[in-house]
């Protein structure tokens, strides 16, 4: 892998900073070395493998000691990938066009 022309070295590291920053320490998270569970749907993955290891996740999240702290960050974030994250799994998007608003 080669960086291109406009890699800014000094920019990555401020970035890299903030989100590190504003990510909370989570000791006790019960997702900790589990993180395959959490992984959004892989392309060579099925729907059922996918479905059935979300509901594993979201089991890991339901005893999570962590899970009050984890669901608040997780207000704060984005999720456009499909992981679960405090014991939601949200829906995958459907491929095609956004349908029209009823009128
Ligand atoms: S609630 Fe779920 S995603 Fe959040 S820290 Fe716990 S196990 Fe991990």
């Amino acid at each position: 892998m080669t960086l291109g022309r406009n890699f800014d070295p000094a920019g990555c590291e401020q970035l890299l900073i903030k989100v590190l920053r504003s990510t909370p320490k989570l000791e006790d998270a019960a997702c900790i070395g589990r993180h395959e569970l959490f992984d959004g749907r892989h392309a060579t993955e099925t729907h059922a493998h996918a479905r059935e290891k979300g509901e594993r996740a979201r089991a890991l999240c339901d005893r999570c000691p962590a899970r009050a702290a984890c669901t608040a960050w997780a207000a704060t974030e984005p999720n456009p990938t499909g992981h679960t994250i405090a014991g939601h799994t949200p829906e995958p998007a459907i491929p095609g066009r956004p349908r029209k608003a009823a009128s």
